[in-house]
């Protein structure tokens, strides 16, 4: 195996990942030493963690799982981190509720079981404090000091707040017109936080810039240069709606899509547990999520394309907001093989989905939310999604970082003078 070096590699001492053996290219299959690198040296593709899975009984695995810690620790058999992973400063994000949706479900008209996997119960309110828990272990075996990131918001102030607990650096850059929920968010934790004047994809081309800059040495950029660690995360959302069914697999998952990432690693659990016969094997179907303002993976999937379009993103989705998506071609393969499907739906119909969940199951979701609910709904509506089968949707962040969706016909019912006549003469308290 040749030693890799590049720009921002802070050490080669061997690593200890704990079951990760080494990264592998996703296109050639071409495998490299553990390392903070991300495009394979000979034909540019995507690298991914690969590993020495346990080799132990199914049943032996699924105990030592259950005795583990109420977070994604108790998959770390699974994952690149050292096996003493939790004893070390960490946000320890997961675990989060699934909810049995069954007002929803009524609602809707599905009969075969509807969930709502909620990760707005995460520590920065989002799914990327998975992702970013690893990247955290990751950087500290590589040396970085100073953690960074671009993001479209959420993975901002999870960068910010797992630095701040590991005791790292921390400088973020995200889109300069972002909601103030997700601005304040990610400058609380007292990092550095670097508004760019232009969209996700300028901040994602000036990060990669500053990757091969001297400013940018000792700097683990959790979704560029430590990305296919980062990418592991999303497997334990995997892992836990699998073992909170009861260690079974849904039959249909709807997952948003930014870069992608979230749903093709979902997908790499779902493999892995059937693997490690943790779960019976059989067909799922994974469906993908985009608004209709940023649906460049959603045009490709219903144009039959294998190329993903870059658009231009305009969406109160922000979150989602990613242009040119690194992982789409690997999501179109996903649902196509899967028997899935990908669709869009607009803002105005992601502002119903938010208000749809609020009021049937109390979950307040973001925007994202709002767009995994959404297109659920229409893909129910036009028979793709089978109501009679166990259905999962992933609510991948919290409304309160997204208020202005909803806040201009969410408020008050009335303002009334503190006296039972002013009550009454307003004809409330009826509903
Ligand atoms: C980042 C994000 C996603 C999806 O991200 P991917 O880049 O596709 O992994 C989904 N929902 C929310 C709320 C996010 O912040
Ligand atoms: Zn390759």
């Amino acid at each position: 195996m040749a030693v890799q070096t590049i720009a921002g590699n802070a050490t080669t001492a061997p690593v200890d990942l704990g079951p990760a053996a080494a990264l592998s290219c996703r296109e050639c299959g071409e495998r490299f030493e553990l390392g903070p690198l991300f495009a394979c040296a000979s034909c540019f593709g995507p690298l991914e963690v690969a590993y020495d899975l346990p080799t132990g009984s199914a049943e032996e695995l699924r105990k030592r799982i259950e005795a583990g810690p109420d977070n994604i620790w108790r998959y770390a058999p699974l994952l690149p981190v050292p096996a003493d992973v939790a004893d070390k400063p960490n946000l320890n994000p997961g675990f989060t509720k699934l909810v049995k949706a069954d007002n929803l479900a009524r609602e809707l008209g599905v009969t075969g079981g509807l969930y709502v996997k909620d990760d707005s119960g995460n520590p920065t309110h989002s799914f990327k404090d998975r992702v970013v828990a690893i990247a955290v272990e990751a950087a500290r075996a590589f040396g970085f000091t100073t953690l960074s990131c671009s993001s479209t918001g959420n993975l901002a102030g999870a960068v910010g707040a797992a630095a701040a607990r590991a005791g790292l650096r921390s400088c973020v850059f995200i889109p300069h017109d972002l909601e103030q929920g997700k601005v304040v968010m990610a400058a609380v934790y007292g990092g550095e936080l670097v508004g760019i004047e232009g969209n996700y994809d300028d901040v994602n081309r000036f990060c990669s810039e500053l990757i091969g800059d001297p400013l940018g040495e000792g700097w683990g950029f959790v979704n560029v240069n430590l990305r296919p660690y980062y990418g592991e995360g999303s497997k334990t959302l995997a892992y836990e709606i699998c073992e909170q069914l009861g260690w079974r697999l849904p039959d249909q998952i709807v997952i948003p899509i930014a870069s992608g990432s979230q749903l093709t690693k979902i997908d790499k659990g779902l493999q892995e547990l059937i693997k490690l016969g943790l779960v019976e094997d059989k067909p799922y179907k994974v469906f993908g999520a985009q608004a209709e303002g940023c649906s460049p993976v959603s045009a490709a999937f219903k144009g039959g394309h294998d190329v993903v379009r870059p658009q231009k993103p305009n969406t109160i989705a922000k979150s989602l907001a990613i242009g040119n998506p690194a992982d789409g071609p690997y999501v179109l393969d996903i649902a196509r093989r899967t028997g899935g499907a990908v669709e869009d739906v607009t803002d105005e119909q992601v502002v119903d989905a938010i208000k749809l969940l609020a009021r049937t199951e109390g979950i307040f979701g973001e925007t994202a939310g709002g767009v995994t609910l959404g297109v659920t709904k229409k893909l129910i509506e036009a028979g793709v999604i089978d109501p009679a089968l166990t259905t999962v949707v992933v609510n991948t962040g919290d409304g309160l970082k997204t208020l202005d969706a909803v806040s201009a016909t969410s408020q008050a019912t009335a303002t009334i003078k503190p006296s039972l006549d002013a009550f009454r003469a307003a004809g409330l308290g009826t509903a």
